[in-house]
């Protein structure tokens, strides 16, 4: 096995006799799979959904391990004489055709043998096919407060049909809502300053209201709702922190509700009841936007407005950076290192994301120095 192979994200398949022997063999050279996955029928009938193996490997339906871990690399053992056609095999454990791109070697031999499946990551946006590879690092502080294992590396990824750039595997919700946990209370800065000192001066730029960064987004606002004195309608604020600003953009807004992650709201009946959508600086801290976008606006009511704000982590032309990163890859760049900007969007993926969630762009805001990117639509 080479070094890159070991540095991919593995599921085993196959949890039953030889699947432990490969585990243990794997453990020798300190690689750990994400998890088992197994038959849907066989883990109802022999085994316990969920169960841990003596080396604390979960064991999944190959379903449910196929929506936890959308993009993986699968080691499937296979008794040779029971297999005659692993291809066919996958497809009918609900592997799409398309992503097994590795074609398959069928060993003759009596022996049971790994074949190392690789599946074609898809971009988390458009879902085109991912050609742009790039092994990516993560940012100390990022990596400490999720606590995301050393041995755990992601790779940044790059779609070139919206240019949207990426990383997978994502931290996992349990490491995300670890970093957080009182986000940018007084704790979270003075540890955070202490691994990366220049937030320290980023802070005032967000706290001082008349900091060009402030002058700029209002700017932004003002060019996106001329009306904005006059609105009255009633709006959700999806990811507001801890206090929302919406009162200040639109002062006479029937209503604001703002909404966290973990909140105990009925968000599907808000949502179903107001005017205006809003997901300001709060896609690009998310594992699966598109996925999160979608559920959200399903529940709006026709003509309702949508508004969401990205930064722009790269002005210029993203497919021209990645290949001055792709030439030399040591370069230190934001867009291969994991921080809390996991997403970062190009003003087409953003369109492209508002595009599949029935809604229709009115309007994109690209303005550049600003260093955000904005749409403004209305679902359909
Ligand atoms: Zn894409």
């Amino acid at each position: 096995m080479s070094a890159t192979e070991e540095e991919k994200q593995l599921i085993f398949y196959g949890a039953g006799h030889y699947g432990r022997l490969y585990l243990d063999h794997y453990a020798d050279m300190g690689i750990t799979p994400l998890c088992f996955a197994d038959a849907n029928k066989s883990i109802h009938h022999t085994k316990i959904k969920g169960e841990k193996t003596d080396t604390e490997c979960e064991i999944l339906p190959l379903s449910e391990a196929l929506e936890r871990y959308p993009r993986f690399e699968l080691v499937i053992t296979v008794v040779p004489d029971s297999y005659t056609d692993v291809h066919k095999f996958l497809v009918d454990s609900g592997i799409n055709a398309e992503r097994i791109r590795t074609p398959l070697p069928l060993n003759r031999a009596s022996t049971p043998v790994a074949v190392p499946v690789s599946v074609q990551p898809k971009c988390p946006i458009c879902g085109a096919d991912i050609n742009h590879r790039l092994r990516a690092s993560i940012a100390l502080f990022f990596r400490v407060r999720c606590r995301i294992p050393q041995e755990q590396t992601p790779e940044a990824i790059y779609c070139e049909e919206c240019e949207h750039i990426s990383f997978f595997p994502y931290p996992t919700d349990e490491q995300l809502s670890r970093y957080y946990d009182g986000y940018m209370d007084y704790f979270f800065l003075q540890e955070r300053i202490a691994f990366e000192p220049n937030i320290a001066s980023l802070k005032q730029t967000w706290t001082n209201q008349t900091s060009d960064h402030w002058i700029k987004r209002w700017s932004l606002w003002n060019e996106a709702f001329p009306e904005r004195e006059t609105f009255t309608g009633h709006i959700v604020d999806f990811g507001s922190g801890s206090s929302s600003l919406l009162y200040r953009i639109f002062p006479n807004a029937g209503k604001v509700t703002p909404y966290n992650i973990g909140d105990r709201l009925n968000l599907p009946e808000a949502l179903s009841k107001c005017d205006m959508l809003c997901a300001m600086q709060v896609l690009e801290h998310i594992a699966e936007p598109a996925i999160t976008l979608i559920g959200l606006t399903k529940h709006l009511k026709e003509g309702s407005m949508v508004w969401v704000e990205v930064p722009k982590d790269y002005d210029g032309e993203l497919l021209e950076r990645w290949t001055e990163i792709e030439s030399s890859i040591t370069t230190q760049c934001s867009l291969i290192t994991m921080h809390e900007h996991i997403q970062h969007f190009s003003s087409k993926s953003l369109s492209a994301l508002l595009n599949r969630c029935r809604v229709e762009p009115l309007k994109c805001f690209d303005i550049p120095g600003t260093k955000m990117i904005a749409v403004l639509g209305r679902t359909i």
